[in-house]
């Protein structure tokens, strides 16, 4: 298995239809603001984060203004428009995503802001060995029944509280909605799994994924939410290097920019140690390996190809794990040809196959005054730093 298969490929539906009147007047709770952010918008950052690609927010028709707004500035989600119940709005999501039937979907309340990265790892992890997943925490307090003002203990043996995000693959979950008889109307989606014949496992439920549904929960919430602001992402950085031959030809592609010259770089793609040092930065920077064990020299497929693609792979990786890339910085080391000419260009580039704005990214240039391999013109070579910003 390569590196890069461990970086799951999943989707999500976030469930806002509700008017969740129980949280007492004015807005819907998952419009209201909670430590200085809509509480919609906190799993929809928590999610797109954790690398959720294709994000559909199920919203009632009347809501469609406020979810955009409130969701400003963020991109990676689409909006679709909710039936009368949560399992309606479920099948408009998964209709809206119409994905694969195998990438697994998560399935998220609004309510439930504070979900992380690591909640996702898990479900993820347990949807390998199951139909669906959901966290879950065993019932700490005694429970107690009321029936026409007499009171009586119910053993809490066994018993759990059942949270979102629930996950299950795409066909799966379409199908048990499907073929979903009743009695009455699910609660959640694993119910409509195991009731369709699925095996429903748990992860470790987390306090953090309590549902706002009193007032007196976004007092608690707030507690919750202040502290995961600052600790929720981390900074990385990753360094390469790369030197190519110089051999008999007519033009070299440095930095994705093609030069004519009297001579070429020898490689088995296009050699372009520019890009190759940068896609190294980057993979380094989180933790996944160097450009030869994504793309083997000895992989055919590989000959002459356009350098750009192991780039845009590097970039992709880090999206997918909800990254980003905050700045990168190359250095070309020949004697010849001239770059400066070139930076401009090579900086657009750069900029462009990254979709990073230019001053985020800076290519610079050196001779080693005729030392060394560079020096003697028998190679050129290229060094690289990336700076990457992923959920901790
Ligand atoms: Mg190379």
């Amino acid at each position: 298995m390569r590196p890069y298969d461990t970086v799951m490929t999943f989707a999500a539906i976030i469930v806002a239809a509700g008017t969740g009147t129980r949280a007492g007047p004015g807005a819907a709770k998952q419009w209201r603001s909670l430590a200085g952010k809509p509480v919609l918008r906190w799993s929809v950052e928590s999610l797109l984060n954790a690398g959720a690609q294709g994000l559909v927010v199920v919203v009632a028709e009347d809501a469609r203004a406020t979810a955009t707004e409130v969701l400003t500035g963020l991109t990676g989600w689409t909006l679709a428009v909710g039936g009368a119940t949560r399992p309606l709005s479920v099948q408009a999501g998964l209709a809206a995503l119409a994905l694969d039937p195998d990438t697994p979907v998560l399935v998220h309340d609004a309510a439930r802001p504070l979900v992380t990265a690591a909640h996702v790892r898990d479900l993820l992890s347990a949807l390998e060995n199951a139909d669906a997943a959901l966290p879950a925490l065993a019932v700490a307090d005694t429970l107690r029944r009321v029936t026409d003002g007499r009171t009586e203990t119910v053993s809490r043996d066994g018993l759990f509280r059942a949270q979102t995000p629930q996950a299950a693959r795409a066909g799966r979950l379409a199908q048990a909605y499907r073929n979903w008889a009743g009695p009455g109307e699910p609660t959640d989606d694993a119910a409509v799994v195991e009731a369709d014949g699925g095996r429903v496992v748990l992860t470790v439920g987390d306090p953090a994924l309590m549902k706002l549904t009193y007032p007196e929960d976004f007092q608690m919430a707030e507690l919750l939410a202040n502290p995961l602001a600052g600790a929720a992402r981390v900074t990385r950085i990753g360094q390469g290097f790369d030197a190519h031959r110089w051999g008999p030809g007519e033009a070299v592609w440095l930095c994705g920019v093609r030069i004519d010259h009297d001579q070429t770089l020898i490689g088995h793609s296009d050699a372009d140690a520019g890009l190759h040092a940068l896609t190294d930065a980057i993979l380094g920077a989180i933790g996944e390996g160097d450009i030869g064990d994504h793309f083997p020299p000895t992989d055919a497929q590989w000959k002459g190809a356009s350098s750009d693609l192991f780039l845009k792979h590097a970039a992709n990786m880090v999206t997918a794990r909800g990254g980003r890339i905050l700045n990168v910085d190359v250095t070309l080391i020949c004697e010849r040809p001239k770059i400066k000419p070139h930076r401009a260009a090579m900086r657009a580039r750069l900029a462009e196959l990254l979709g990073l704005p230019l001053d985020r990214v800076s290519v610079k240039a050196t001779t080693t005054e005729g030392m060394g391999f560079t020096g003697r013109q028998e190679g050129l070579a290229a060094q690289a730093v990336a700076l990457v910003e992923t959920p901790a």
